[in-house]
């Protein structure tokens, strides 16, 4: 792994330089835009890997652009560069799509292993799942190589995030088994991570039943397991 294409999404100079500066030495290609208009611009024409993603921005926020990002099909993994509490909790609270967020002020070190640990979570596993892979679930179709989920019949096909992607991954692989929130957590982000917490599993979980439960707050394939985590019926999902 090596080459991948960042864009950095900065507005102080300063930081996006010592940002690209360690990214560069660590063997990334970077792309550089100080403000959300330019953001979006970018993503739309260079071949992007991962975001990483200032909230306070001159023209438009953080989580405006990580919103349209997400609306205009984009699925790259988006790291937030939140600079409170009060962010981080909008950053999970909000149906943004971002998957992971660093507080400022973060070490050069602390950001490159989020961003190895995001590309290869998004792009490394996905890259073992080869050819065309899909899966049935009830009445839909989830495709492993698009991270789409589509249902026959309707033109637009449901985007998955790399993070809701990878939670529904595991939890199809381990049908109807209770999965802790603790081991999802190590899943998704690694053992020992100190980002994930629980509040963040549920957050995550919430918007994939959204996408794809019929009735997401009634929900029949991702069932809460009281107390434990989360659980996938595979009895109701046959198609
Ligand atoms: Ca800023």
């Amino acid at each position: 792994m090596a080459g991948e294409h960042i864009l950095v999404v900065e507005d102080e100079p300063a930081v996006a330089r010592g940002l690209t500066y360690g990214l560069k030495a660590e063997g990334f290609v970077t792309f550089w835009a100080e403000n959300g208009r330019k953001a979006i611009e970018t993503a739309k024409s260079e071949e992007i890997h991962l975001i990483l993603l200032d909230i306070r921005l001159p023209d438009i926020s953080g989580f405006d652009v990580c919103r349209q990002l997400r609306a205009h099909g984009h699925r790259q993994p988006i790291i937030m560069l939140t600079a409170s509490d009060e962010e981080v909790d909008k950053v999970l609270g909000l149906e943004l799509g971002a998957d992971d967020y660093v507080v400022k002020p973060y070490s050069l070190r602390e950001v490159v292993s989020r961003i190895r640990a995001m590309l290869r979570r998004a792009y490394g596993d996905l890259s073992t799942a080869n050819g065309r892979e899909t899966l049935i679930i009830g009445d839909l179709v989830v495709d492993l190589d698009r991270l789409q989920v589509h249902r026959p019949g309707d033109d637009q096909a449901i985007s998955l995030t790399p993070t809701e992607f990878r939670l529904l991954r595991y939890l199809l692989s381990n049908p109807d088994r209770p999965v802790s929130r603790e081991t999802l957590i190590e899943t998704v982000w690694g053992y020992g991570s100190d980002i994930g917490d629980d509040r963040t599993i549920d957050v995550h979980i919430r918007h994939l039943r959204e996408k794809l439960e019929k009735d997401p707050t009634n929900p029949r394939w991702i069932v809460t397991v009281r107390g434990l985590g989360y659980k996938f019926r595979s009895d109701v999902a046959k198609p």
